[in-house]
């Protein structure tokens, strides 16, 4: 909070007239907060745009000083067939999608991957398993060889897995697992129009395993639903009134795939992911907020503006679980021409 309280005196002895505008006490509440209101929330997703990405950027400079961006690279370890209905995934077993389910890799496979993801630059590795649950056996023993191999290769270990117990919790802890990723996806209010087949109360049920066993939280959302501004700010609070806050915030755009019941939703204006990352990165200091699924249609100027205000990791090269994701190179590119530096610290 020093720098930023210095940051801050200094801007308001060149700008007197702006101290209402500059007051950072008024938009953060001086330090890490987990009481937001939805009244709050909104009113910073509701501000003038250019007003946003400053506070966001105030903040964003001050924890992240040097813009360094983490590079998380992601593979669909178990593809297609699941069980739960979530309308926007075409992995569900409810959508008639022509992602056909295959069998799982296996760990040999998944950790070839791993080392290429790191040869070509990514410390994270996050693994997808297109299930409701966990279920222990062969399959999660697999899964407990995966992050192990993972984390010996130096690299951040991430799953995401559906719902899981206590012990299950435990044993991915003892294996060294970084990050479990369980999203929220959307608003409470909104969530019976997504989901039917697990509760939200199922969802933080899972995250306080998660968080109990010792394993830190990714946890984020989707915006682009038919959800309302209300219902982004409703998901933002859910979020930022978790304590300690997800240390990592996916931030997705819908990616509407036919045959899925979203397929006819438009995208949405790109610069609505700006404001989502920016008010995330206003409301939780200190989170990783990773720009996700939805990346490659926002274009490269907005990608640029959510890395300024907020974001400070990207999904890289490689697939984005079953939809595309820009190339390695380009993702080089834009990250040099944004005068980026590539994060190597673990968290
Ligand atoms: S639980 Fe995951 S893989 Fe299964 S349908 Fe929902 S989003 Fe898709």
């Amino acid at each position: 909070m020093t720098i930023i309280n210095s940051n801050i005196r200094e801007i308001k002895k060149t700008n007197k007239k702006e101290d209402s505008f500059l007051d950072f006490n008024s938009i953060t509440g001086g330090d890490i907060r987990h009481d937001w209101s939805l009244k709050e929330v909104k009113e910073i997703l509701d501000l003038p745009l250019m007003d946003l990405l400053w506070r966001a950027q105030i903040i964003h400079r001050s924890y992240n000083p040097g813009y360094k961006v983490q590079l998380a690279s992601l593979l669909s370890v178990k593809t297609g067939g699941c069980s739960e209905d979530c309308s926007y995934c075409p992995q569900s077993a409810h959508n008639e999608t022509k992602v056909e389910p295959v069998p799982a890799l296996q760990v040999k496979s998944v950790l070839d991957r791993a080392k290429a993801a790191k040869e070509s630059g990514a410390d994270r590795f996050c693994m997808g398993w297109a299930w409701r649950e966990i279920k222990d056996g062969k399959a999660f023993d697999s899964m407990l060889e995966m992050v192990k191999g993972v984390r010996e290769l130096g690299l951040e270990a991430c799953v995401t897995a559906g719902m899981i117990t206590d012990s299950q919790a435990f044993r991915l802890a003892e294996a060294g697992l970084t990050a479990y990723n369980h999203n929220l996806d959307t608003s409470p209010e909104h969530y019976s129009k997504i989901i039917s087949t697990r509760t939200y109360q199922d969802r933080l049920e899972t995250l306080r395993r998660v968080r109990m066993a010792g394993i830190t939280v990714c946890c984020g959302g989707i915006i682009g639903m038919g959800e309302s501004i209300s219902d982004r700010a409703s998901l933002l609070k859910v979020l930022a009134t978790l304590d300690p806050h997800p240390e990592s915030v996916p931030i997705n755009a819908l990616v509407a795939v036919q045959g899925t019941p979203m397929e006819d939703l438009s995208s949405i204006d790109p610069l609505e992911m700006v404001r989502m990352v920016a008010t995330a990165r206003i409301i939780m200091p200190k989170s990783r907020i990773r720009l996700s699924a939805g990346r490659k249609q926002l274009g490269r100027e907005a990608q640029i503006l959510c890395l300024q205000s907020g974001a400070d990791s990207i999904f890289y090269g490689d697939t984005l679980l079953t939809t595309g994701n820009p190339e390695v190179d380009a993702d080089r590119k834009l990250l040099a021409d944004a005068g980026m530096k590539v994060n190597f610290c673990q968290e």
